[in-house]
């Protein structure tokens, strides 16, 4: 009998040995080797007629071998035969393989598939270096190598990607139709996928009749198969772990009193946008339920999110309950501060800033204050939650992502025994898709609008060579009463002292190449104190160009800055030049953002620099992003390259991942209302849990 779960060391060619190295690469069951899955496919479905063969192609001839010879020349070994169709010969050989003299001998008939070329040395004639082969009786009987769809692998452990061709193609025959199905019937239907024996058989031996350029591009019936089936079962694991922190955990209930409402109305000095009302909406939503809320608030950077995230925390402190604000960076945690203090300045709460510069007895007091309740708004860094400090009430975290995409503060609060609703705030515009998979057991909420007075910055390309074009830019700007911004990339936040030297270097040249202007210059080495200096400085007009290390990339908000010059604009990623063009065109006044390359762009570099040329919209901006990168260094963090998906590519099945998220989702409501025949099978089998990580929080 088929046992998809017996070890794979029984495999027909495989066997003890190579089990054993399988083991190491991760393959233990008939199942894992099965969902080795072919890197490509290739087309040698047709065997070509020698006299119609020409330069370039890539394809199978099948003959009999005329000629064959093995010469050794130094270190090198040269096997090459002159295979004959009846109606012309074709010359192959291949280097450092002396043992094919014993197979493919004179006389055999044999299929070849190669690109053929040019034979250097022969005239006019033509052959294949280095073919694939195969040996046969007759070429009417489809091979293993050729005469197919021809499924291509990577080496696996010890196995080469041909002999896992062979030993695949075996054990994919043996694979029944009727396998045992974890996916019930009816969401077989609705996801209109075919059933696992058929995958698995297809994946590996696909028929004469398939399409090569669907299986290339895994959208054939077996792919599309095992992709939802296995997003589907991530979401499913998603889906359950949400509903199980909701039923476990218990939340608070704040009320959204008229005071919380009076006080909102008096901190705000404008009109809400209508997304910044809705996503208030939401949060209130999730504040007054029972539950625990879970929050992402993605919004484009400048879209008014902290504002947002400032008002919830009003309803939070009018419930008798402190809240946090956590953001990325010291710098940023006191302009936070800063900005909290002067809206809140009509308003009784205490905020308070935990910043590492804080020593001694200053320290002390500001801890105690928050243990004791008193500091009823909270601004730090992430390092807050971490860190010894202990909070007397905490209703609401706040974490500030910005653009960094870290990794959730959610599990340290539940450690720590709070039952803090958590509101997650991003500027870094997540594709939808990698949202619902990363953070998929959130809610998302999307601030899709921009304050009223924005601008469109127009972005331009330069070359080093350009410069002068760039300084008359500034220049014309300066004098015109406006301000610019010249920022150089740094190689980490903390700034080794070359990086400042640079730095500085640079503020000196703007300030020699633009006589006349106030040139300022502000980097992370430079004490709290300076800095705060600068920005004052800049904010109010005294200086008029800000050289600046990346330190500045967020949260400073000058209207009358109307140039952005990246320096070494190659260096940057996608994000970060965004979040850098989002600091102007915020004035009345049009706005330029200058990318300023030097020397050979690569291939990446330059996409990126046409990305940001060719939009402002953030969500597109990150979707190429993802695509140019890939999901797993989008994240950072190994631990978001989510080692459990063995079928799916997230960039390449972005929509197959919402099909299966909806209907993941739609499966754990049925089975809460009891309608649905519970996924027992499917649940009991896929192991969720382990293989994408998702035990133990909740
Ligand atoms: P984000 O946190 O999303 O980057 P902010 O909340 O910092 O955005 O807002 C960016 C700027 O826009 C701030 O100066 C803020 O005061 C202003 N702003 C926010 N909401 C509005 C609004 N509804 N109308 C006008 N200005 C707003
Ligand atoms: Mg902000």
């Amino acid at each position: 009998m088929f046992d998809l779960m017996g070890p794979v060391q029984f495999v027909k060619g495989v066997g003890p040995q190579r089990a054993e190295a399988l083991a190491k690469a991760g393959v233990r069951t008939v199942e894992d080797l099965l969902h080795h899955l072919p890197l490509r496919y290739e087309d040698r479905r047709q065997f070509a007629r020698i006299a119609d063969l020409r330069s370039g192609m890539k394809i199978a001839v099948a003959g009999t071998i005329a000629v064959a010879g093995l010469r050794r020349a130094r270190r090198m070994s040269l096997y090459e035969i002159r295979l004959d169709d009846g109606a012309g010969r074709l010359k192959a050989l291949w280097f450092n393989q002396p043992f094919l003299k014993d197979s493919l001998q004179r006389g055999r008939r044999v299929v070849l598939f190669g690109a053929v070329e040019r034979d250097a040395h022969g005239g006019a004639g033509l052959m294949m270096a280095s073919p694939q082969w195969e040996l046969v009786e007759d070429e009417d009987t489809p091979g293993v190598h050729t005469g197919r769809i021809v499924p291509v692998y990577e080496r696996l452990g010890p196995l080469s990607g041909k002999h896992l061709r062979r030993i695949l193609s075996l054990l994919a025959r043996d694979v029944p139709a009727d396998l045992d199905d974890p996916m019930p019937p009816d969401l077989r239907a609705r996801l209109s996928v075919v059933g696992r024996g058929e995958a698995l058989r297809r994946l590996h031996l696909p028929g004469p009749d398939e399409d090569v350029a669907l299986l290339n591009a895994a959208r054939g019936a077996a792919h599309r198969r095992l992709i939802l089936e296995e997003l589907f079962l991530f979401q499913l694991g998603l889906a359950l772990r949400r509903r199980g922190v909701r039923q476990r955990r218990k939340g608070i209930a704040f009320e959204v009193t008229d005071r919380a409402r009076d006080a909102v109305k008096r901190i705000l000095p404008f009109h809400l946008t209508a997304a910044q009302k809705r996503v208030l909406r939401q949060i209130a939503e999730d504040m007054k339920s029972p539950h625990p809320m879970n929050r992402l608030v993605q919004g484009d950077v400048g879209s008014g999110k902290t504002m947002v995230a400032l008002l919830s925390m009003v309803i939070a402190v009018e419930n008798g309950h402190q809240a946090a604000f956590m953001a990325p960076t010291e710098i940023l945690a006191e302009q936070h501060f800063l900005t909290f203090r002067r809206l809140l300045s009509r308003c009784p709460y205490r905020v308070e800033l935990l910043s590492a510069a804080l020593k001694g007895k200053e320290k002390v007091e500001a801890l105690a204050r928050v243990d004791s309740g008193e500091a009823q708004i909270v601004v730090g860094t992430h390092a807050l939650i971490q860190e010894g400090v202990r909070f007397r009430r905490l209703g609401l975290a706040v974490v500030d992502e910005q653009h960094r995409f870290g990794v959730l503060q959610r599990e340290d609060l539940i450690r720590k025994g709070y039952d803090a609703d958590v509101l997650v705030m991003t500027a870094t515009p997540i594709p939808r898709t990698l949202a619902l998979t990363a953070y998929g057991d959130l809610d998302v909420s999307v601030v899709d609008e921009r304050p009223p007075g924005r601008r469109p910055v127009t972005t331009r390309q330069r070359r080093a060579s350009e410069r002068r074009a760039v300084l008359d830019l500034v220049r014309g700007e300066a004098a015109a009463g406006r301000q610019a911004y010249v920022v150089y990339p740094l190689v980490a936040e903390s700034e080794k002292l070359e990086d400042v030297r640079a730095a500085t270097e640079m503020a000196e040249e703007w300030r020699a190449a633009l006589p006349g202007t106030r040139v300022g210059l502000l980097h992370g080495r430079m004490k709290s104190a300076e800095k705060e200096k600068v920005m004052a400085d800049f904010s109010s007009g005294g200086i008029q160009v800000l050289v600046a290390t990346t330190v500045i990339e967020v949260g400073v908000d000058v209207p009358n800055a109307t140039v952005m010059v990246v320096e070494h604009a190659e260096r940057f990623g996608l994000a970060q030049l965004h979040q850098l063009r989002g600091r102007v065109g915020r004035g009345a006044h049009p706005s330029t953002c200058v990318l300023l390359c030097h020397g050979r762009l690569s291939d990446d570099a330059r996409a990126r620099v046409e990305v940001m040329v060719s939009t402002e919209d953030g969500f597109a901006i990150a979707e190429r992003d993802l695509e140019i990168r890939g999901p797993g260094d989008f994240f950072g963090t190994r631990q978001w390259g989510l080692p459990g998906l063995r079928a799916s590519n997230l960039v390449r099945d972005r929509d197959l991942l919402e099909q299966a998220r909806v209907e993941a989702f739609r499966s754990v409501e049925e089975m809460e209302s009891g309608a649905a025949a519970p996924l027992k099978a499917f649940l009991a089998e896929g192991g969720w849990e382990r293989r994408f990580g998702l035990a133990e929080v909740g």
